[in-house]
């Protein structure tokens, strides 16, 4: 009898990200790309690929079959694997504002995504206009000239500013509230001989 290399011919090797119960690296398998409201944990839109396949290729399809089906996402919370330039943007474009932490990446390192900062201080976020796409902040004491500028947003420069604690930012508060807050998991689905996994935040360790 042949002796197949893996139990299952279909599946692929890609990589996972870290969790707390494991380290980051390879797997052989399936990823299932889900995305799941955040209030109630129910899946609106998924799909199973491959594992050599990045979540970021089914970020905005997805995101785009949870609005066909009739939810109207705000806010989508998104693990590093999505934080690319173009996420942001799709995101945006579809009204829904991305929340993805930061890879360290040459711009991060040189502190290009801080707030703005003067002989005053640190310059204070003050709302953001999801039409203009852009969010207004402002020197601290008022005494600069202009006193305050809008930031267009980019990945280094979300609509919902980074590093605040949760309900300070006032547009992730009324997402939230409003229960249609979707976020966006990848988590991972055991290949029939038994490697495989889970990546991103979404899964759920065993
Ligand atoms: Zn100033």
């Amino acid at each position: 009898m042949q002796q197949r290399p893996y139990s299952d011919p279909d599946a692929t090797w890609g990589h996972r990200s870290a969790v707390s119960t494991r380290a980051a690296g390879s797997f052989y398998g399936y990823k299932l790309h889900q995305v799941v409201c955040a209030i109630t944990g129910l899946p609106l839109a998924w799909r199973v690929e491959t594992a050599k396949d990045s979540e970021s290729t089914f970020a905005m399809p997805l995101l785009d079959t949870v609005k066909a089906r009739g939810f109207r996402p705000e806010v989508a919370i998104m693990d590093m694997g999505y934080d690319h330039e173009a996420i942001y943007a799709d995101c945006e474009q579809r009204d829904c504002h991305p929340i993805i932490p930061l890879r360290q990446t040459p711009a991060v390192k040189a502190g290009k995504h801080l707030p703005p900062v003067c002989e005053h201080g640190e310059w204070t976020f003050a709302g953001a206009e999801t039409k203009r796409r852009a969010a207004k902040w402002r020197c601290p004491s008022g005494e600069c000239s202009p006193a305050s500028r809008w930031i267009g947003a980019s990945r280094l420069h979300t609509l919902i500013p980074r590093g605040r604690p949760a309900g300070r930012s006032s547009t992730g508060c009324a997402a939230r509230s409003s229960g249609r807050t979707a976020d966006s998991r990848t988590s991972g689905r055991c290949c029939p001989c038994g490697s495989g996994g889970s990546s991103g935040f979404g899964c759920t360790p065993t």
